[in-house]
């Protein structure tokens, strides 16, 4: 009898522990592990910017890690290379991000933003290559198969038209399509160039 009392004060002390943890570190479990399950393509619905700025008005809405993205790729703005990959603080951290309206999806997906109104105006050939080169480094490294690519706009319970109605949605489902080995990236070796110089700065 004694036991199974000691064994509940036990648990007892054990749950309240966890739970004060959560408060502590709010942080999810798989979160922190860096357990990647989807990625998440979205527009940043201006023409200019940089993940400093970007970081800066997510703060400013209330985000107290700052940037929601994980990774953004820039468009010749916001005094950055066109088609530079700039990796995001939470990335860094391994943190979740704050880039649906969805917890679980921002705590297993990754959120890549693309500089630029892309309901205005296609994204830069440059922007482009370089995401599709970060989308199948990271489809491969955390084995996410192609239908878990989403794009913000597509998800069900998310209302918007990010990532915008002139992102080249069919051409990138083909290029980032791993068992496709005749896709545009590899009949462009110009391109290549442009994702080896990305793949430096992805680091
Ligand atoms: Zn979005």
């Amino acid at each position: 009898m004694l036991g199974s009392r000691k064994a509940f004060i036990f648990c007892s002390l054990v749950m309240l522990f966890i739970s004060l943890c959560a408060e502590v570190f709010p942080i999810p479990a798989e979160a922190q592990k860096g357990d990647w399950k989807y990625i998440v393509i979205h527009h940043s619905a201006t023409e200019t910017g940089n993940a400093a700025i970007f970081d800066k008005a997510h703060r400013r809405r209330g985000m107290k890690n700052g940037l929601a993205y994980h990774f953004v790729i820039d468009n010749g703005t916001g005094k950055r290379r066109d088609g530079q990959i700039e990796t995001g603080s939470r990335w860094k951290r391994q943190i979740e991000g704050g880039h649906v309206r969805q917890r679980w999806l921002n705590i297993q997906g990754i959120g890549i933003c693309v500089v630029g109104n892309l309901n205005e105006k296609c994204m830069t050939e440059k922007q482009y290559w370089s995401l599709v080169w970060l989308t199948k480094h990271l489809m491969k490294k955390y084995n996410i198969p192609q239908d878990k690519v989403l794009f913000h706009g597509k998800i069900k319970g998310e209302s918007t038209e990010c990532p915008g109605k002139k992102f080249p949605y069919a051409r990138f489902r083909k290029d980032i399509n791993i068992n496709n080995k005749s896709n545009s990236n590899s009949k462009n070796p110009k391109k290549t160039k442009s994702s080896q110089n990305t793949r430096r700065t992805a680091k």
